[in-house]
């Protein structure tokens, strides 16, 4: 990006929207931050942050006030599968008014491009019912059957983005992430996604004790690091295509293939406990990414090895110094 512009990154608190806004800010670009709460590990960078519910249509007007230009719509009531499957009105409800307040704030106020942030949840749950699922393109999102209550939202959403552009004229951008982790994300509460929950139980573990892990461990996904994802996020605000776009990676992994990883990162042996009366969703689901590297020439290459050794040492070192781990001469234990 060359020219300096001002931006307003909602859910600037969050895990990815943190990101971003440093990103941004490297960048020399003006960025305004909004969210219910400040980042949880470390301060903003954002020229403004203000706390506002963005599921009021006044906060939305007050968000995208003062010749914004660009917006990245991050905000949402969202979490790992537990939190996702746990109150489908709660969450479709929040993320319905969050984005219809801010698509309509945002073209009265002259915004001049919109992201918006849909998810790999629109997918259909018949075409991902085995683990060696051939890799989701965008067009397989219809006929439509997505993860109820927050996978109908995100579709709806996408429609509305489409109506937009059709009735107003209003530039949209829209992405479909799959799987994003990495530091500065949340690892424990209910919230946290496989990567990060993953991380924190062997990280919290002494070598040769028994971790849980949801449903029987063969269920797959793809996994894309967070600098890949903002890397992708400006390609794509940067580039002329409006129709949903994949962004995650296309290299698939079990769950057992997961923590097998970040147990030879932490160096720790451990015995596996399934729980299959939790939830872990679709049974197989992965990225093609043919029209990703054909809009943007470029796709997400952060191998998941070289992410997750920063992931877990950064999860790792909060616990530390929250004196959950203990380091013993030169060994870590819990
Ligand atoms: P996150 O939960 O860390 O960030 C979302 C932020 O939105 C939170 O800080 C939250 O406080 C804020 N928010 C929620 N309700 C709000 C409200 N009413 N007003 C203002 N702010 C509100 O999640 P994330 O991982 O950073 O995800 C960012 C976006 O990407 C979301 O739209 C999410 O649905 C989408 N997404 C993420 C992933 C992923 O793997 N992380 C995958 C698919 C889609």
């Amino acid at each position: 990006m060359g020219k300096q512009i001002r931006v307003l990154v909602t859910g600037a608190g969050g895990f990815i929207g943190h990101h971003l806004v440093n990103r941004l800010k490297a960048e020399g670009h003006w960025v305004r931050g909004i969210d219910l709460k400040v980042p949880d590990y470390e301060p903003s960078q954002a020229d403004e942050f203000e706390i506002l519910d963005l599921r009021k249509y006044d906060s939305c007007l007050q968000a995208t006030r003062g010749r914004i230009e660009h917006v990245y719509n991050l905000a949402a009531d969202m979490g790992g599968i537990g939190y996702i499957t746990g109150s489908h009105a709660e969450i479709a409800k929040n993320n319905v008014l969050i984005n219809t307040h801010m698509l309509e704030a945002a073209r009265l106020n002259g915004i001049t491009r919109f992201l918006f942030s849909s998810s790999a949840c629109v997918y259909p749950s018949y075409k991902q019912k085995k683990v060696d699922i051939d890799p989701l393109r965008e067009e397989d999102a219809y006929p439509a059957d997505p993860e109820p209550g927050y996978g109908w939202e995100k579709l709806f959403t996408e429609e509305l983005c489409r109506y937009y552009r059709r009735d107003y004229g209003f530039d949209t951008r829209i992405v479909r992430f799959h799987n994003v982790y990495g530091p500065l994300g949340t690892y424990e509460g209910g919230k946290e996604k496989a990567p990060a929950a993953i991380s924190r139980k062997v990280a919290l573990a002494r070598d040769g004790d028994e971790i849980e892990i949801w449903g029987d461990g063969k269920q797959t996904r793809s996994f894309m690091y967070v600098d890949d994802c903002v890397e992708g996020l400006l390609r794509l605000m940067a580039s002329t295509y409006s129709e949903p776009l994949n962004l995650g990676m296309s290299t698939m992994i079990s769950v057992d293939g997961l923590v097998e990883l970040v147990m030879a990162i932490a160096g720790k042996r451990l015995m596996k406990r399934y729980d299959l009366t939790k939830p872990q969703g679709v049974r197989g689901r992965n990225s093609d990414n043919s029209r990703l590297a054909q809009v943007l020439g470029w796709e997400p290459s952060i191998a998941l090895e070289v992410g997750l050794e920063v992931t877990y040492r950064w999860i790792e070192s909060e616990l530390r110094m929250a004196d959950r781990v203990r380091v013993v001469s030169g060994h870590r234990a819990a």
